[in-house]
Formats: structure tokens, sequence, C-alpha cells
């Protein structure tokens, strides 16, 4: 299950992608034709969507996948008093990828300084992996607040799943607003 854009959904529509099961009650105007916009819509085949699925590698998002919690000291903190930390230092040749970075605060940061978890004698509450998915970031959106003709396909749903889709929502609409 995943959240399109409406401009999306109708260009996949006019593609013959997707076929549409429910339409929202506002229409879509060209030049020529009103079209009504498409609320749900289901995929013809199957589509190899693995490039889009997976889970962009940057600093806001492992600190998400760490639950902005410090690997170290097990403290939680906001995005501004995190950083990241090379578990293999770089100077040690240590990747800088979703293995070998976690979540740090300054004061653990500073105090393991260019070294191992081992050689300072700091072990990590989790060992770091690349996510498949990630919690939502605090999210404004409602499932209350969703469209009527969704609610029937939500149902079914587990919460991981939901959450990841009001998730969607809000990334949209910030995307959208700025
Ligand atoms: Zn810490």
């Amino acid at each position: 299950m995943k959240l399109v854009s409406w401009q999306r959904a109708l260009l996949l529509w006019f593609q013959g992608k997707v076929e549409v099961l429910e339409y929202h009650s506002t229409v879509a105007r060209s030049a020529r034709q009103d079209f009504p916009v498409p609320s749900v819509l289901r995929l013809k085949r199957f589509i190899n969507n693995r490039r889009f699925s997976r889970v962009k590698f940057c600093r806001e998002n492992v600190y998400r996948r760490d639950a902005y919690t410090c690997q170290y000291c097990g403290d939680e903190f906001g995005s501004k008093e995190l950083t990241l930390d090379h578990v293999v230092p770089a100077s040690k040749k240590g990747r800088k990828d979703w293995t070998n970075m976690v979540t740090a605060c300054r004061k653990c940061n500073h105090r393991k300084a260019n070294r191992t978890p081992l050689a300072a004698n700091m072990p990590l509450l989790s060992e770091p992996r690349v996510p498949s998915w990630l919690p939502p970031i605090r999210s404004q959106v409602r499932i209350d607040s969703l469209p009527e003709s969704w609610r029937i396909y939500l149902q079914s749903l587990d919460e991981n799943f939901l959450e990841q889709i009001t998730d969607d929502i809000s990334k949209e609409f910030e995307e959208r607003t700025g």
C-alpha cells in the first residue's frame, strides 16, 4: 500500500498502470476536460518498487531509526542536540552508511572521540542496521481526518502500516507547504 499525490495518481491512471477503485468528489481541470480525482487505486500488475521503498540514508533518518536516542547513554534528545557518530571512526576506514553510523549525543560523541566502541569501553545499545521502514516523525495527521473512501481499505491494516501512511501524508504535506 502506498500513498501518491493526486497528480501522480492521474498520471498512473492515464498511463493505464492502475485501475481506479474510488474517486474523490473534487475534479482536476485541464484545458480540454475535467477529470474526477482518483482516491483509491489498484496496480494492474506488480511493479518492482524497491527503488522507492528503500529508506534514504541521511542524518535525520539515522536519528529516526534510533528513535532520537543516543546509542551510548540511552538518553533521548531533539535533533539539534544530536550528532552522527562513526562506530568505526572514519580515520580507521569506517564507512558512512547505515551499519556504521549511529545517533549519539554531543557528550558521548566527544567522549568516544576517535575510538571504536570497544576501545572506548562504550558498548552500543543496539546493532546498527539498514532499516526497511522508519517510524513516523510525530505525525500531525489523524486517521479520522483521512478521506472517507479510504477507510474501508485501511481498516484491515495493522498499526505500523497506518502510521507509515499517515507519515507519508505528513511528508507530502510538508513538501507542498515548504
Ligand atoms: Zn549520550
